[in-house]
């Protein structure tokens, strides 16, 4: 889950960490009323997405009529598809350096990745690009965690003068943050030196892992929901966790391994997949909905059935399957592979009710769907 800038920032308060004061408006009188209490203030555009500041999503202004002028002009808005509904009046802030700084989980080693650099303010993946000396990344021991001393040992020789405490303590308590808020990513950018000598965070990036909301109770409500599709609505609803792509390629497999991996050899074939969809050992019960999800995406042109049978029988599954094939009597391709517990009686059923041989190899199966697709 994402949660917006006023969101975020509103976590990073609760751990102590210094924001700038400031409240969430959703009209120009809102805006100028807060700035009469502030005095000059920056508006800024709270939507589930970066390059605000680019795209005319951040103003500075000085006066509650600017300030109401400035929420008038960003309210409204469509930022990367997002169209904005409230923005964030904050006391404006003095900068005089702009530093990056996140903590985020690396899942190719395996653990917390903490990074900072000087170069704050602009696209983090041009300065990893063109200095990537100017990026400094740690891996931490998750089982360790990460100290002020363990931040002071990762920013020293960095020149950052009377700041460097600051900036140490605020990666430590990001490291917090990412720690106890079971997030995916905190991500501060700019983390703002002030010409007053403050280090505050002007921006906040929070993305919380799904699977730990239940115990994030106190924050969930703030976040955003991740937009979805009207398909992925229907699957959402249905108790299906469906994802819509632009492949395709359609597919149909127990177990989200499976799925990924069938993804993984269509992409292998050259091909595209048209979905994710997880339906564990359902699809007897959930066969129905499952092919229909599939096969409603305008995009499909061939399909994959790809069972593996342990615990679960893919004689079972592919009845399932059988049953909503009989109700959707959908026309294009389909490709089937199936192993494990019940295959016999699974590729005998196929073959009778469908007229349809399944395949031995999985890759062979993929590749006749790839290939029907074009
Ligand atoms: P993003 O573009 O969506 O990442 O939005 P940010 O919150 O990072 O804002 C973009 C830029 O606006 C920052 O890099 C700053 O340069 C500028 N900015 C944001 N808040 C302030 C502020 O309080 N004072 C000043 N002077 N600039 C600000
Ligand atoms: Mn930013």
């Amino acid at each position: 889950m994402n949660f917006e800038e006023h969101a975020g920032k509103a976590v990073l308060r609760g751990a102590g960490l210094p924001v700038p004061q400031g409240r969430v408006c959703h009209s120009p009188e809102e805006a100028a009323e807060t700035a009469r209490a502030i005095g000059p203030v920056v508006v800024k555009a709270q939507v589930p997405t970066g390059k605000r500041g680019k795209s005319g999503g951040v103003k500075l202004v000085d006066t509650p009529e600017a300030a109401a002028d400035a929420a008038r002009a960003i309210l409204g808005m469509d930022i990367n598809g997002h169209k904005v509904g409230k923005v964030l009046v904050e006391e404006k802030a003095g900068i005089a350096r702009e530093f990056y700084a996140a903590v985020l989980l690396d899942t190719a080693n395996r653990s917390p990745l903490v990074l900072f650099s000087t170069e704050g303010g602009m696209e983090i993946e041009e300065v990893a690009a063109s200095r990537p000396d100017a990026l400094k990344r740690l891996n931490v021991d998750s089982t360790k965690g990460f100290s002020e001393a363990d931040a002071k040992a990762l920013i020293q020789g960095l020149d950052l003068g009377d700041a460097a405490d600051q900036v140490a303590a605020m990666l430590a308590g990001l490291y917090k943050v990412w720690e106890q808020r079971d997030a995916e990513l905190v991500e501060v950018n700019p983390l703002a030196l002030l010409s007053d000598g403050r280090v505050v965070a002007l921006d906040c990036k929070l993305t919380v892992d799904d699977s730990s909301l239940y115990r994030q109770t106190d924050i969930a409500p703030q976040g955003a929901e991740e937009p979805m599709t009207a398909l992925e609505k229907r699957g959402k609803d249905a108790g299906l966790k469906y994802i819509e792509l632009d492949g395709n390629v359609g597919v149909l497999a127990n177990g989200a391994g499976l799925t990924m991996t069938t993804m993984d050899v269509i992409q292998r074939f050259g091909g595209r997949p048209a979905n994710f969809l997880e339906i564990g050992g359902e699809a007897y019960t959930k066969g129905t909905e499952a092919l229909s999800l599939v096969l409603s995406n305008p995009g499909v042109k061939a399909l994959v059935v790809n069972f593996c049978g342990a615990f679960a029988r893919t004689d079972v599954m592919a009845q399932g399957v059988i049953n909503a094939w009989k109700e959707l009597k959908p026309t294009l391709p389909v490709f089937f592979s199936i192993h494990g517990t019940g295959e016999e009686e699974a590729i005998r059923l196929v073959r009778q009710e469908l007229g349809i041989e399944p395949f031995d190899l999985m890759e062979d199966a993929v590749r006749h769907a790839v290939e029907a697709a074009q």
